[in-house]
C-alpha cells in the first residue's frame, strides 16, 4: 500500500501581538524559537519552551 504523500502543514504563522507593557505591536513568528522582546521597552514577549513558542502578551491577530 502505497503511502499518503502528506503534506505537512506548514504550522508556522505570523502573530500579530501587542505589548501589554507600552501598547507598540509587532509582527512574530508563530512558532519562533527564539525570545522575542518587545522593540520599544524590551519586555520579553514570546518565550521558547522546547519547539513551540509561549506568548506572553495579547495576540491581536493571526496572519496565515
Ligand atoms: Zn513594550
Amino acid at each position: 500500500m502505497d503511502q499518503k504523500n502528506l503534506v505537512p502543514k506548514p504550522k508556522s504563522r505570523f502573530l500579530k501581538i501587542v505589548c501589554l507593557n507600552c501598547g507598540s505591536s509587532q509582527i512574530v513568528f508563530g512558532c519562533s524559537s527564539t525570545e522575542v522582546k518587545c522593540q520599544t521597552c524590551q519586555k520579553i514577549l514570546v518565550q521558547p519552551t522546547g519547539g513551540k513558542s509561549r506568548i506572553l502578551t495579547k495576540i491581536s491577530d493571526v496572519l496565515t
